[in-house]
């Protein structure tokens, strides 16, 4: 509405609204604005029809902090429609191993301990492929994103967690159940038998129980170590 205003002063404009909310610093001063300035008329109320009749554009709403009906003729209807992720995002969090939430949007680590992390170290995430977000949002999480970034490029050497799994190929069938269990692609066949990546592993024993053959272990945490550890806490019930 605003850059609407600024190009076309004489216009007006209405903004049918059920609910407002100005959170985030200076919202509050962007609505007086656009209702003081630029003269924008705010109408609570739901829109009901979008009509054109004899070439007229017509909106017909309710008007409910006055309890009365408006019809309003227009130019132009313009619909606030929801932000949705962008097209090709899936394939994209398939090639970089990253989750994606329930709306679509790549999932952060944790929303509040890990906000730009995602589950695949190295790669971090900011903007709207996250979540909708204004541009004051995306330009905080953006530099996070590039100081976390900027934290792993500065070192001399990268540490990995000592944890990770490894495949014993003399047990191992090779029937593959562990390549599609694994979260981040560390496993491929060699020669018919599983061979996991130690660079690429996280540790998260997903393949562990996946594998009907007993054949992956975690290392320092072997099926035999396991078994000691439950022995001995059980033992002493
Ligand atoms: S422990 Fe997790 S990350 Fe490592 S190979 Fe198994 S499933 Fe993949
Ligand atoms: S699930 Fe187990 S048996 Fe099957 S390929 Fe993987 S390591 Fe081998």
């Amino acid at each position: 509405g605003l850059l609407f205003k600024e190009l076309v002063p004489d216009a007006e404009v209405y903004s049918f609204y059920i609910d407002l909310r100005t959170v985030g610093k200076n919202y509050e001063d962007f609505l007086r604005r656009a209702q003081e300035e630029a003269g924008i008329q705010f109408i609570r109320g739901k829109v009901s029809k979008i009509y054109e009749e004899d070439g007229v554009v017509k909106i017909l709403a309710v008007d409910t902090l006055l309890n009365r009906r408006i019809e309003v003729e227009v130019d132009m209807a313009v619909l606030a429609l929801p932000m949705v992720p962008a097209d090709g995002i899936e394939e994209l969090a398939s090639k970089m191993r990253i989750q994606i939430d329930n709306n679509g949007f790549l999932q952060e680590l944790h929303p509040k301990l890990h906000p730009v992390e995602s589950a695949t170290p190295g790669i971090f995430l900011a903007g709207a492929a996250q979540s909708p977000k204004d541009i004051q949002d995306t330009v905080a999480q953006a530099s996070a994103a590039a100081s976390k970034a900027l934290e792993i490029l500065s070192q001399d050497k990268i540490s990995h967690t000592p944890i990770v799994a490894t495949v014993n190929r003399d047990l191992c069938s090779g029937c593959r159940l562990c390549l599609s269990a694994c979260p981040y692609g560390a496993i491929e066949m060699v020669d018919g038998r599983a061979e996991i990546n130690e660079i690429i592993c996280e540790g998260c024993g997903a393949c562990v129980s996946t594998c009907p053959s007993r054949a992956i272990s975690l290392r320092n945490f072997t099926y035999e170590q396991l078994d000691a550890m439950i022995e001995a806490v059980a033992g002493g019930i």
